[in-house]
């Protein structure tokens, strides 16, 4: 398959991805509730910064401001009419970014979850999830977003009809879940379960992973998990910087800049080709895991021990794949990555 990503893997051993979109955006002004993806158009200059931000930092994939593109989730900010707009503006802006870098970089058209709880366990039909984000993956197709990046995803089933929604857009695509809740999804999913889901896949992603979660320990624990299954498939790592903590009326997270470049290397010889960040991760750390990528050389496999001694302790004993483990499926909202 031929795409701006594909043909990147090829070239380079690791490819370095963002940082957190919300936070960087909320250091920009955005207030807690409002809908992130208006401001693609009402403050197109802040949108291009936070793009701008990745590059400059040494990114070669960065997400595009378009994580709660989806009808379902615009309604709550009754912009439900507005997915085609708003998706296609935070394409086109992130387009205008990359082209004018002097190297390739890769838009990645971020979808995120629908916060709808899918058929049996709620009301969204699978039809109904597959016209929203299909509507969403036109859109960003539309305006030149090089692949589609699902993220922050704790039910197959959504991960599914999103799949499906993007053969129909006839777009190359990566996924990734949020194993958050002791080393599972909020639905129970495993790290070698969704090694297995994507191979049942008709269209399966170009790339796959984890995104968020909890710590960077615990990512790495997940990815570690995901290479026990073999996939030949790349790996995808998006970590948090550190845990989030809450300080003085905001969350916090607490990984410093080095801890961050640690992590990216840990997550490298962990097996993950794509390596980013997720919430709390600015520039800064972006900046030092470029230079521990790049001045360092692939290493063995690292041990549980090593993880935990470099980056801190795991926030959930087992990663979730033990028989002692299985939590009951959870219907709490998704919180926004
Ligand atoms: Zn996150």
């Amino acid at each position: 398959m031929t795409n701006a990503l594909s043909t990147l893997l090829e070239t380079v051993d690791v490819i370095l991805a963002d940082g957190a979109t919300g936070t960087n955006l909320f250091n920009m002004g955005l207030q807690s509730g409002d809908a992130p993806e208006l401001w693609n158009v009402d403050a197109p200059d802040k949108i291009r910064a936070l793009y701008q931000g990745s590059v400059d930092a040494g990114s070669d994939l960065f997400l595009t401001n378009t994580f709660g593109g989806t009808s379902a989730r615009l309604k709550l900010h009754d912009a439900q009419n507005r997915v085609t707009e708003l998706n296609r503006i935070g394409a086109e802006l992130g387009r205008e970014v990359a082209d004018k870098a002097g190297r390739p970089i890769v838009v990645a058209g971020s979808v995120g979850p629908t916060g709808e709880i899918m058929e049996p366990v709620g009301s969204l039909s699978h039809a109904e999830a597959v016209e929203m984000f299909h509507e969403q993956a036109e859109a960003l197709k539309a305006g030149g977003a090089d692949v589609l990046w699902l993220e922050t995803i704790s039910a197959p089933e959504e991960f599914r009809a999103a799949a499906e929604a993007f053969a129909l857009a006839d777009m190359p695509w990566c996924g990734t879940m949020s194993f958050d809740t002791a080393g599972r999804t909020m639905m129970g999913v495993t790290s070698s379960d969704l090694a297995m889901i994507v191979e049942t896949l008709p269209n399966p992603p170009v790339a796959f992973g984890a995104n968020c979660g909890t710590g960077a320990s615990d990512i790495l624990r997940t990815v570690l998990g995901f290479a026990a299954q073999g996939s030949e498939r790349p790996l995808i790592s998006k970590g948090n910087a550190g845990i989030p903590k809450y300080v003085d009326g905001h969350i916090h997270y607490d990984g410093t800049p080095e801890l961050m470049g640690q992590y990216a290397v840990m997550a490298r010889d962990a097996g993950a080709t794509i390596i980013g960040g997720c919430c709390g991760t600015m520039p800064a750390h972006l900046r030092k895991m470029r230079e521990a990528l790049d001045s360092s050389q692939r290493g063995d496999r690292p041990t549980l021990d090593q993880i935990t001694s470099a980056l801190g302790p795991f926030t959930s004993a087992s990663d979730g794949t033990g028989d002692e483990a299985a939590p009951e499926r959870r219907t709490r909202r998704r919180r926004r990555a």
